[in-house]
């Protein structure tokens, strides 16, 4: 693999890497020169995105997996081991987006928030940080959201979640410092992928509900995955040696402005 590529010959194990974000992610990760493993429950598109990045010349690995599982997580990391024979690289991305205030919440709609979108991300650490020891070292990115760091209406689970995850990766940081193992959370802000789309789809008037996002994002529009997944690349790679503990958002501005 070309040296000059930034994620040259790390092993990288991406979660939800069938859609969005993350099959943006290792998409380009492949590109970089990552072998790249690719979780998710969706085989068909699992097995897309290997074949893409095999296309591109690049190695790739399909390995089904749900956040949820303690045993999917293990057999993750197991087969990422097997394949490549170690792991440099954890990005938990997988993550549900559903509606809710506290009062019309379901109580197992909010444990299935939760549990994907904080508990996975937990499980990722919890059985991917002790490969990245394996290997020496390593890097490992969280998914936050801006919804992690500002409130919004109708989105009581997705909010306490996403703002478990800032916090959990400071403690995350702390404990794997001595390690060599840096840990960092992306805060993406509006970004255009099936999930938003979705959720667009699902408002009265979908056109007039996107225009309602893009109004207070001082860049004036839409985030792409691929935005999201060239903050991911830096957060990955050796450029990185100094960041742990951080949380990047990648949200066009709109949490540093007051929208007015
Ligand atoms: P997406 O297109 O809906 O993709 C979500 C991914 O998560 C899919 O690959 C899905 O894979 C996977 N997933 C969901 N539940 C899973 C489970 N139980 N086990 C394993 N994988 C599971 O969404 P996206 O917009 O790319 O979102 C990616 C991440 O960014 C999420 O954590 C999301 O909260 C975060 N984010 C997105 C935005 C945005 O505006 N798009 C903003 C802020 C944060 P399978 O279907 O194959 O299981």
């Amino acid at each position: 693999m070309n040296s000059a590529h930034r994620l040259a010959d790390k092993v990288a194990v991406i979660t939800g890497a069938t859609s969005g974000i993350g099959r943006a992610a290792a998409r380009r990760f492949g590109r970089e020169g990552a072998r790249v493993v690719v979780a998710g429950r969706d085989e068909r598109s699992g097995s897309e995105v290997v074949d893409e990045i095999v296309a591109g010349g690049g190695e790739a690995l399909w390995v089904r997996a749900d956040v949820t599982s303690a045993h999917d997580m293990q057999a993750l990391i197991a087969a990422a081991e097997a394949r490549f024979g170690r792991v440099d690289v954890l990005y938990a991305n997988a993550g549900v987006l559903e509606r809710g205030t506290a009062t019309d919440t379901p109580e197992e709609q909010w444990q299935r928030v939760i549990d994907v979108n904080l508990g996975g991300q937990f499980r990722l650490a919890k059985y991917g940080i002790p490969a990245l020891e394996r290997a020496g070292g390593g890097s490992m990115i969280l998914t936050a959201s801006e919804l992690g760091l500002v409130g919004a209406r109708d989105m009581v689970a997705y909010c306490a979640a996403k703002g478990g995850v800032v916090n959990m990766v400071r403690a995350l940081a702390v404990d794997c410092a001595p390690l060599g193992i840096r840990i960092n959370a992306l805060a993406p802000g509006a970004v255009q992928t099936p999930m938003l789309e979705r959720w667009f789809a699902e408002e009265p008037e979908p056109e007039a509900a996107v225009t309602r996002q893009v109004g207070p994002i001082p860049l004036g529009r839409l985030g792409q995955a691929e935005e999201v997944a060239a903050v991911a690349v830096f957060l990955a790679s050796d450029e990185a040696t100094y960041v742990t503990g951080s949380v990047y958002l990648v949200d066009g501005g709109v949490t540093a402005s007051y929208g007015l």
